[in-house]
């Protein structure tokens, strides 16, 4: 093959698969090119991760007055004004979308500004006439939130997460539809500032990627906080009005109406497939996504797709990592063929917090995995009690004969920080052993990752 390309690789979409794929190209001496239609750092950095978890942290921020109160500081609360907590989260999109470009310039990616469509196993068209061509392609377009019949977007009563994320204004009331990481960050933040949260979930319990057990501390502490969860309830239709009127349907059939200023429909991601050419030069796609084998080569030998538009987790980090694979291995590499999926974090940043990987209970039993469980309570930490934050726990799932931890949980403050102790031992092949008796600084929450570990060896101290 000694065609000559314009570029080593394509790149479409400029979210946290695609930019850092093309850096990753750069620094292993490839020639890459990135076409992004929208924004440099995709849907995570302009209208996903950054700005949601900006929202959470104000939340938390705000919530914490009643803190203050208790110190004697009474916040006069007349001059809140929720547009500056929208503004302070679209700063922080804005600033965070021009690091990456400027990072693609510092790496010299050549970054073209429009939409693309592959028009040949080696050819991709962007805004309908400009071609290049490139030894391999990549699919990065990610994903967007997933319209359902009945409920459809107009971003102004009934919401996507994009909608609830440009809201300048609180509504009074809101009811959510879907209690997974998106819908369940939304309640926090509404609930917290004062907004009247009714969450509607079809499954019998929230956050159903998560074990059971931390799922379960979040959805106490949420009621407890005031929000309304309906599990094992269906939304059956909607009337629009002034307010709106939301039938649900609980598991006996038993039906009855919410009425709410506004609805935000949080019940999955679609792929973005459309308009790229894809069946034309042969791409199969699986339900709707990408299909991929190993290094993430599609059905068609030069194009590899990555992140949100492949049927991998939808994460962030998921999309960067699978990235980097592709692209060493496109530079002759020899990386990994996958993601070891038992090794990815996955998180939820509301307050309290999941960080998690592995297999969770329910996970195990129906892989047929044998496992022990340890679990150690914040409440046992004296960090976590002198900060005031004793709701929580660490949870090991582990090998009862080889000891290998094969799943952690971490629910309560800083858990998303927590887990990668964990989950670095797990990448290791440590034993809780190695955590055990590895020295930890006191106090420290993670004080309470190393007693789960010495409770799995047998010996915790403080429980
Ligand atoms: P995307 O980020 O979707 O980027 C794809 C890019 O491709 C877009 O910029 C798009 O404009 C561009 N594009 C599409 N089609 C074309 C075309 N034809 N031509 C040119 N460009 C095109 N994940 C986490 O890990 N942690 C979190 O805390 C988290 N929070 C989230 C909160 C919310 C509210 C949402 C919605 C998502 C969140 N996610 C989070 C998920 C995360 O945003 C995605 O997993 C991630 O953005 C996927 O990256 P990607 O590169 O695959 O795609």
């Amino acid at each position: 093959e000694n065609q000559n390309y314009d570029y080593d690789v394509v790149i479409i979409g400029a979210g946290p698969g695609g930019y850092v794929a093309a850096i990753r190209a750069n620094q292993l001496g490839l020639k890459p090119v990135v076409i992004e239609k929208d924004k440099p750092g995709g849907v995570c950095l302009n209208i996903g991760c950054i700005p949601s978890k900006s929202l959470i942290h104000q939340a938390d921020v705000f919530r914490h007055r009643a803190d203050l109160a208790g110190m004697g500081l009474k916040i006069d609360e007349s001059g809140f004004d929720y547009s500056s907590v929208f503004k302070k989260s679209r700063a922080a999109a804005q600033r965070l979308s021009k690091g990456v470009q400027s990072l693609l310039k510092k790496n010299k990616v050549e970054y073209v500004n429009g939409e693309a469509r592959i028009t040949g196993p080696h050819e991709v068209t962007v805004d309908g006439d400009k071609k290049i061509s490139g030894k391999a392609i990549l699919i990065a377009t990610g994903s967007r939130p997933r319209e359902i019949p009945g409920f459809e977007f107009d971003e102004k009563q009934i919401l996507s997460s994009t909608g609830a994320l440009m809201l300048e204004k609180l509504p009074k009331s809101l009811v959510i539809m879907g209690a997974g990481a998106i819908g369940m960050e939304f309640a926090f933040v509404m609930n917290a500032f004062g907004v009247e949260v009714t969450v509607v979930e079809l499954l019998d319990r929230v956050l159903p990627l998560e074990d059971e057990e931390t799922a379960a501390v979040i959805a106490k502490d949420f009621e407890k906080s005031g929000i309304t969860m309906l599990t094992g309830t269906k939304a059956t239709g909607l009337k629009k009005g002034k307010t709106l009127e939301i039938t649900v349907q609980d598991k006996d059939g038993k039906e009855s109406t919410l009425k709410s200023e506004k609805l935000l429909v949080a019940v999955g991601r679609a792929p973005n497939t459309e308009g790229l050419g894809l069946e034309e030069v042969g791409v199969t796609l699986d339900r709707g996504f990408v299909r991929v084998g190993d290094y993430y080569r599609s059905s068609v030998d030069s194009i590899f797709a990555i992140g949100d538009v492949t049927s991998s987790p939808l994460l962030a980090h998921v999309a960067s990592k699978e990235g980097e694979i592709a692209i060493e291995y496109l530079a002759g590499h020899h990386p990994e063929a996958r993601i070891d999926p038992l090794l990815i974090p996955s998180a939820v940043y509301c307050e309290p917090q999941i960080g998690s990987f592995g297999y969770t209970e329910a996970k195990a039993k129906e892989a047929g995995v044998a496992y022990k469980t340890a679990v150690f309570p914040y409440r046992g930490a004296g960090k976590a009690v002198a900060i005031e934050q004793p709701e929580g726990l660490v949870k090991l799932l582990f090998n009862p004969e080889t000891k290998a931890i094969i799943g952690g949980h971490v629910v309560g403050s800083a858990a998303t920080e927590l887990i990668h102790e964990i989950l670095l031992a797990a990448k290791a092949e440590l034993l809780p052993e190695d955590i055990a008796t590895m020295v930890h600084a006191h106090p420290t929450i993670s004080e309470a990752v190393m007693e789960s570990a010495r409770q799995a060896e047998g010996w915790a101290i403080h429980f």
